[in-house]
């Protein structure tokens, strides 16, 4: 069974920050009907040269985040569409239901697989 997001939101209200890379600039500000001028301006910050991130403080929700719903959602960034199964934190599961699911249910594929095995050599 893939993966099934939930929907849940949780994952965008996670203490962090929100990295964009350079490329992702331009589809988001499209997305916004802003310029990548005026994007970067309202809403990003330079954290390093070349380095930019969503200007939201390190605790509170993503400011796109709206109804419960990604306003950016066809142009989000890389570091959203690979959550949770790209990323490496091994708490993912604690605050993402869903890869809690998948991850039962992957360990009852294999309990039911390692128990055929086990009949097949009997
Ligand atoms: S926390 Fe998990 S289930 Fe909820 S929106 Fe994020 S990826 Fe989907
Ligand atoms: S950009 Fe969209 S998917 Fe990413 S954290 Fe913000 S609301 Fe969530």
């Amino acid at each position: 069974m893939p993966f099934i997001c939930l929907q849940c939101g949780n994952c965008c209200r996670l203490p962090g920050y929100v990295y964009i890379e350079e490329e992702e600039i331009a589809p988001i500000a499209k997305a916004l009907g802003q310029t990548p001028a005026a994007f970067r301006t309202e809403c990003l910050e330079e954290e390093e040269p070349g380095v930019w991130r969503i200007d939201d403080p390190f605790d509170e929700p993503c400011r796109f985040l709206q109804g419960g719903r990604c306003l950016i959602h066809k142009a989000k960034p890389s570091q959203c569409k690979s959550f949770p199964t790209g990323w490496r934190r091994k708490d993912v599961g604690d605050f993402c239901a869903a890869y809690r699911g998948a991850g039962k249910q992957k360990t009852a594929r294999k309990k039911r697989r390692n128990k055929k095995a086990a009949q097949a050599v009997r």
